[in-house]
């Protein structure tokens, strides 16, 4: 049986914290480039250049690409031969902590629903485990603000609604969140499973790496189809109006009950910061 230290998990857990708020992932500044040279408004145009330049300062000056650095949330898949000699949750909860302190990040989580207390250290991190093959530990990292959190939704729909009812739901969901998630955003959709998988496969669905698509031939003629008419809107960038309101597509799905169709839509804003580490 392998080993891991649990203040290992604490220090890649710290590290991945401040390294995704300070910077945005390449692929992703690719495309937020590619999109402003495609945006014909002149102030869609800046405004793309705006948060271009924002990553730019936010990466040489170590300081937050935005002021809400969000809550962490963390997928764990332990491998089913291997072990962390201490409290897998402590030592994750020690990594944010520590993240935010030293990081010099917002800390946005309260504890109460209606006190609104503050924890004053950004935890508890929400973390998912999952037990896979292996002796290896994968950490999917994320920090995710609230403004485009916010605007995502569960809803069950029926069988009979089928792929024109999902359709119908994002593009509404999207059109009507307009520029409050800040736009160009990423649509995570999690299809199938029952009311709280859906939105589970929604939250993996906006960790997946930019550039992939499904394995299924009809899932990722939805994502492209969905790509298109989301920016075929005309939201724009933070919401201005443009071409540019979705960078992509993202869509997971799993089994349902023959009575069921749940789908859940989780945005992501520009500023999507996560990043894989295996341990
Ligand atoms: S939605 Fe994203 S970019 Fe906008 S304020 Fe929240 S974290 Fe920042």
């Amino acid at each position: 049986m392998r080993l891991i230290n649990a203040n290992k998990v604490s220090e890649i857990i710290k590290d991945a914290l401040i390294k995704i708020n300070y910077e945005l992932d390449n692929s992703l500044v690719t495309m937020l480039k590619k999109a402003k040279d495609k945006e014909r408004s002149t102030l869609s145009k800046s405004i793309l250049d705006d948060i271009l330049q924002n990553q730019e300062i936010a990466k040489s000056r170590k300081a937050p690409l935005c002021q809400d650095t969000g809550v962490a949330v963390i997928f764990v898949e332990h491998g089913l031969d291997v072990r962390i000699d201490g409290n897998l949750y402590e030592a994750i909860n020690t990594g944010v902590r520590l993240a935010y302190d030293e990081g010099y990040l917002r800390k946005s989580v309260v504890k109460h629903p209606f006190n609104r207390e503050n924890t004053k250290d950004n935890t508890p991190a929400i973390i998912h485990t999952k037990l896979v093959e292996g002796d290896k530990v994968t950490f999917k990292i994320a920090s995710k603000g609230a403004g485009s959190e916010n605007m995502s939704k569960v809803v069950m729909l029926t069988p009979a609604d089928g792929i024109d009812g999902v359709k119908k739901l994002v593009l509404d969901t999207v059109f009507d969140a307009g520029g409050k998630p800040c736009p160009p955003i990423i649509v995570g959709i999690g299809i199938g499973g029952n009311f709280e998988k859906s939105a589970m496969l929604a939250k993996e669905a906006i960790l997946r790496d930019l550039e992939d698509s499904s394995d299924d031939p009809l899932i990722r003629s939805l994502e492209n189809e969905l790509l298109a008419e989301i920016n075929a809107l005309g939201v724009g960038p933070m919401g201005v109006g443009g071409e540019t309101t979705c960078l992509a597509v993202k869509i997971n799905t799993f089994p349902m009950h023959i009575a069921s169709l749940p789908v859940a839509i989780n945005i992501q804003c520009h500023s999507a910061r996560h990043l894989e580490v295996v341990l």
